[in-house]
């Protein structure tokens, strides 16, 4: 994409007025930065502020869904803790790249911590952080991974090549209500906690170990989420393009530190691509989506990426995106997923397709 096209690309969502400011000088200094494909896809929020409006009516696919969930409302700004916590969580993550900024429009580049590299796969330090999820944050996993340059968002240069990829679960009583306020307050909980750890890690990564990281925050940032989480083997994807985890199903939200360095050991496996099949024999996700988000077949085939597949798609942003918003994240499709029903939902679901097969 040449350089006035990308200008023109209107910055919409969280961490604006820094995306603006990386997006530039990115462009203009850097040399070793992961920039995007010119035919990657936007960001989501880029893709609401392009193509349709934040406001929109709700399109129920039938009166009968219209007349189950036509009630639901939950008010965003009613969970105010979590808000505030989430945007406090938000403009950490997207302003924490500033000093990297001021070195790349110094030298045009950001050192290496050669200690770091030299000492790879540094088992200790990847074993500390997850003794202190286990004792502060039980409930968040983690995974470590190279970023696929398809995963990187239109126009959303990122500073650094590899990832740290965290899951958190989302609690089943709570999502069970979806798609009432319970549920939204859940996913706005989650959201604003899996950015407080996920900034509280690259905090500690810097100050103690003099790792170069940039935090991407669960409700929104410059690479594919969903598609770190499943080329990092936490999970696979599913039919609606959620991720479903062994233990948490599909009840998880997903963050990420960008690192420099490839400094702990990939935790890639492609152990969960039998899911996909599994979707195809169950559909309850088609079926139970009130918008008609949820293709039967999948349309939208995107690039094969490698340590991923072929990443296929059968959802309809825009037709979710009017549901989502008015619940603050609807969760419907996450409920019924026979996956989210309880920790042993994953080696059932296996041994049922291993028997079919
Ligand atoms: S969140 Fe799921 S169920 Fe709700 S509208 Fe979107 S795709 Fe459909
Ligand atoms: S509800 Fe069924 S088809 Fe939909 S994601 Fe879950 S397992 Fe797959």
């Amino acid at each position: 994409m040449d350089a006035k096209k990308r200008r023109k690309i209107k910055y919409f969502g969280p961490g604006v007025p820094n995306e603006k400011l990386r997006h530039k000088i990115l462009y203009k200094y850097a040399k070793n930065v992961v920039f995007p494909y010119d035919d990657a896809v936007m960001q989501g929020f880029n893709q609401i502020g392009e193509h349709f409006k934040f406001i929109q009516k709700t399109e129920f696919k039938s009166e009968e869904m219209k007349h189950k969930y036509e009630p639901a409302f939950t008010s965003m700004f009613s969970k105010s803790d979590n808000m505030k916590k989430l945007f406090v969580g938000l403009f950490r993550a997207s302003t924490d790249c500033r000093p990297y900024l001021k070195e790349i429009k110094k030298t045009g580049y950001i050192e290496n911590n050669k200690c770091l590299v030299e000492s790879y796969p540094n088992e200790e330090l990847y074993a500390e952080i997850i003794r202190y999820l286990k004792e502060k944050y039980p409930d968040v996993r983690i995974g470590y991974t190279k970023i696929p340059i398809e995963s990187v968002f239109l126009s959303r240069p990122v500073l650094f090549e590899y990832a740290l990829v965290f899951i958190q679960e989302m609690q089943k009583d709570k999502i069970d209500k979806a798609p009432f306020q319970e549920a939204g307050a859940e996913v706005m909980r989650i959201y604003a906690e899996l950015g407080a750890v996920t900034n509280e890690i690259a905090s500690i990564l810097r100050a103690k170990h003099l790792v170069k990281c940039q935090t991407i925050h669960p409700a929104g940032g410059d690479v594919n989420l969903p598609q770190l989480a499943v080329k990092s083997g936490l999970g696979g994807f599913s039919k609606s393009g959620n991720v479903i985890n062994k233990e948490f199903g599909s009840r998880l939200r997903i963050s990420a530190i960008l690192i420099q360095n490839k400094i702990f050991e990939y935790t890639d496996n492609d152990e969960h691509r039998w899911i996909q099949d599994f979707c195809n024999t169950c559909k309850r996700c088609v079926r139970e989506c009130p918008t008609g988000a949820i293709y039967d077949e999948s349309i939208n085939v995107e690039k094969y990426i490698e340590g991923i597949g072929q990443h296929k798609k059968a959802s309809d942003m825009e037709k979710c995106h009017s549901m989502h918003r008015r619940t603050v994240g609807c969760s419907i499709c996450l409920r019924v997923c026979p996956f989210s029903s309880g920790a042993d939902a994953y080696s059932k679901l296996k041994n049922v397709m291993k028997k079919q097969n």
